[in-house]
């Protein structure tokens, strides 16, 4: 079985069509979806409605709760929470039921899904080895699956030993043992790649496969800015930061 891993879409529908059409390219099983559908960009409906006829299993992200009320937007950051509000504001009926029927966390096939991490499947970024480490004793599955951080990571355990880190463009990993992948982001990158990111995950013969795609970052920072987001999340995107 082939699947797709997608995350962290951020109402970006440029980088999320260009990501299907390379998924498309490649031939998959499935696509999952890690959470995080909306929040920070500027097509919050178009994407819940692509998400939710293109996925198998899609979680919940921090971004999607905010807007339907059920975090605090007092927990984001300026910026985060203005574009809270903007979605909350423009948000469909049909994206709201969407959203709403998601949970943070999953187990299909053997892995562990979870829009964070195994200790706080909401919030908590696995940036460190300690957080790494921390999801790899909480969870089970020989392969587990974080996003929300936007950096794309393979970790390995190994022993007592966590290794591994950033996973750029082309990086392949033979799924032997215990494993920690994030796909990276598809609509904000945060490792200094702007391109969009998701994973391959071949299930059959064991191995993970990152990849990045070119899509139009001008025409995503031009209708932010024509929906009056804030500057500063228009500008990170051709940082990929
Ligand atoms: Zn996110």
């Amino acid at each position: 079985m082939r699947v797709a891993i997608i995350s962290d879409v951020h109402a970006n529908y440029h980088a999320l069509e260009a990501v299907l059409s390379d998924i498309d390219r490649d031939g998959v099983d499935a696509v999952w979806c890690l959470g995080d559908t909306v929040g920070y960009g500027p097509r919050p409906n178009e994407c819940c409605d692509e998400v939710r006829h293109r996925s198998d299993q899609c979680l919940v992200g921090n971004h999607d709760l905010v807007v339907l009320g059920e975090l605090d937007v007092g927990d984001f950051n300026d910026e985060a929470a203005a574009a809270v509000r903007w979605t909350s504001d423009v948000l469909a009926a049909e994206s709201r039921d969407f959203l709403q029927q998601l949970e943070p966390s999953a187990r299909l096939h053997g892995v562990d899904l979870f829009h964070a991490s195994a200790r706080d499947p909401v919030w908590e970024y696995v940036l460190t080895e300690e957080a790494a480490r921390g999801t790899l004793e909480l969870s089970t599955a020989p392969i587990v699956l974080v996003g929300h951080s936007h950096v794309a990571l393979a970790i390995a355990q190994d022993g007592d030993e966590v290794v591994g880190g950033p996973a750029p463009e082309g990086t392949e990993v033979e799924l032997v043992g215990r494993w920690l992948l994030n796909p990276g982001s598809v609509g904000q990158p945060r490792d200094g790649d702007p391109r969009a990111a998701w994973l391959l995950l071949d299930l059959g013969r064991r191995l993970a496969a990152f990849h990045r795609v070119p899509y139009s970052v001008e025409q995503t920072q031009r209708e932010m800015r024509d929906r009056g987001l804030p500057e500063t999340l228009a500008s990170r995107l051709e940082r990929g930061e």
